[in-house]
């Protein structure tokens, strides 16, 4: 059994590697305090969210 993350996939849209990031999350429309870390495509600007970052968005 392997263990993988966002950080391991491709972009969906372009195909590239994707970069971890830390953003503030106001940044994203978020009302939460601090940065929170998100998948970026440096090709494309595509952001995804894994899922340790929406359970905190989230609460
Ligand atoms: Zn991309």
């Amino acid at each position: 059994m392997s263990v993988t993350n966002e950080y391991d996939l491709d972009c969906a849209t372009c195909g590239s590697a994707l970069t971890k990031r830390e953003v503030a999350a106001k940044a994203l429309g978020f009302t939460a305090p601090g940065e929170v870390e998100i998948a970026e495509c440096s090709e494309c600007g595509g952001r995804y969210f894994p899922d340790a970052t929406l359970r905190r968005l989230s609460t």
